[in-house]
């Protein structure tokens, strides 16, 4: 997986942001851990399933339902499907071993 270091992006609070299979890393959180790379594999192979445009055109209207939902954008990121499935499982350095295709499914409630 490439990391390209970034002073701007993603935006402040944020770690990393995985644009199309490739990573944005802030400066000030590297190292990545490996956690941190296990997540954004998780999300590598979520864009893959839905061929970038689905991924990302769902991301952004499942947080904007769940924002209208929360009205505060931290949880709203947080609810994402997309984010439980891989806030949950970058522990798991064998998760994408084992993971069924679409899991993220399991996550959307
Ligand atoms: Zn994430």
């Amino acid at each position: 997986m490439k990391v390209i270091r970034s002073s701007f992006i993603p935006v402040k609070g944020f770690t990393a942001i995985n644009l199309f299979g490739i990573v944005f890393a802030r400066r000030d959180c590297l190292p990545l851990t490996e956690r941190i790379l296990n997540h954004e594999a998780i999300h590598s192979r979520q864009i893959n399933e839905l061929l970038f445009v689905g991924f990302y055109t769902l991301y952004v209207l499942e947080w904007l339902v769940r924002l209208l939902y929360f009205r505060d954008s931290k949880k709203a990121y947080k609810a994402i499907s997309f984010e439980k499935e891989a806030f949950e499982n970058d522990s798991n350095t064998n998760y994408l071993n084992t993971r069924k295709q679409f899991a993220f499914l399991n996550y959307i409630k």
